[in-house]
């Protein structure tokens, strides 16, 4: 059967601007680093990324080397876009990322202009596309110079192969040096994307104010830091979750402690005071600085789509809740 979006996909979602830009984003994005890789069922990453845009989320984030293996995630959303998304390409706001090691050698990671360009040539052919919306330095390199990595940036949109650039995982000071090379280039840093979560905050001490100043926009990665920040770790680690799958990578064992699950309990006790599950409140708390553009969640499955997207219904904190949680996450 031929893909037929919802006719009800605008009614729901809120879009935000990023920063000082002319881009609105859904106030929930889609981010695709796991279940869409070569592994993964390819029936249910469709199934995930139509409910997506079914329920207004837009935009959808890759990178380079999501998997696994590295480059399948951008393979299977290529199928999928051709085959469900082509008509609605305008409708859509599709980001890539380089930076990371994708391939062997001296130029198959980090910042270099040799990397980036030869990166988003690959990622254009795997994903079908013939440009991404924002394509992104993916992490700062210390070894190439600050110009070369904005100046490749600025080549890709130029050449037609992206019409916004970003940059991940700067600190607030490297953020400032880049977009005022970009701003000088005539191209400006539209986005910065980090991680930030209830036990990640460290954007509150200066980036956020940077952007801010900037005028550049936000999207916070794993705002549930990978599926902590829900109920399924109460009782035990779940056999198809995250943490049973890399249970030897990103150090789960040491993320899944007795002590984090008891926050996590007290976090669960105040998000149904609210009348939400905890990981709508965890999405809600992340939304609630007026500069975050969006949060970038991932899913492993259709209903937790449903579920982030349910958060909107009350991004409201009081004071006591926020409170609360400060005490619970100091
Ligand atoms: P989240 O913190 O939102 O974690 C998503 C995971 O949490 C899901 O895959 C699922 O895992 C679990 N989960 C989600 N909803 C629920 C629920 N309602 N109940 C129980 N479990 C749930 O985000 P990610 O860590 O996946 O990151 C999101 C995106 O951010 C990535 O896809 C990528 O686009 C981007 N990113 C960017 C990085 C960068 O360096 N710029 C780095 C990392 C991510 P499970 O399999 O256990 O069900």
């Amino acid at each position: 059967m031929p893909y037929q979006p919802s006719p009800t996909r605008y009614n729901s979602m809120s879009y935000r601007r990023s920063g000082r830009s002319g881009l609105l984003l859904p106030t929930i994005s889609l981010g695709l680093w796991y279940n869409f890789g070569g592994i993964d069922p390819l029936e249910n990453a469709r199934a995930m990324l139509r409910r997506a845009f079914d329920l207004g989320i837009t935009h959808f984030d890759l990178a380079n080397n999501y998997g696994p293996p590295p480059g399948s995630a951008e393979e299977t959303f290529g199928r999928i876009f051709s085959q469900d998304f082509k008509p609605y390409r305008d409708e859509l706001v599709i980001s890539n990322k380089a930076g990371y090691t994708m391939w062997p050698g001296p130029y198959g990671e980090w910042g270099s202009r040799k990397y980036l360009v030869a990166s988003i040539d690959q990622s254009l052919k795997r994903m079908g596309l013939d440009y991404v919306d924002i394509f992104y330095s993916h992490r700062p390199d210390p070894h190439t110079p600050l110009e070369e990595t904005m100046g490749a940036l600025d080549f890709i949109v130029r050449s037609g192969r992206a019409l916004y650039v970003g940059i991940s995982t700067y600190s607030p000071e490297q953020t400032r040096q880049a977009a005022a090379i970009l701003r000088q280039l005539g191209t400006p840093c539209l986005i910065h994307q980090p991680r930030y979560n209830l036990f990640d905050r460290w954007i509150e001490h200066g980036l956020l104010d940077t952007l801010a100043e900037e005028g550049i926009g936000c999207i916070a990665f794993s705002p549930l830091d990978q599926g902590i920040l829900t109920d399924k770790y109460l009782r035990a680690i779940p056999e198809d979750s995250r943490a049973a799958k890399l249970a030897n990578q990103f150090h789960w064992g040491d993320k899944v402690t007795p002590e984090r699950v008891a926050q996590v309990q007290q976090l669960n006790a105040i998000a149904e005071a609210r009348g939400q599950s905890l990981a709508q409140m965890a999405i809600a708390w992340v939304l609630r600085h007026p500069g975050m553009s969006s949060a970038l969640i991932g899913a492993s499955k259709v209903g937790q789509i449903e579920e982030a997207v349910a958060a909107l219904d009350n991004l409201a904190f009081s004071e006591v809740e926020l409170a609360q949680i400060d005490a619970i996450i100091a």
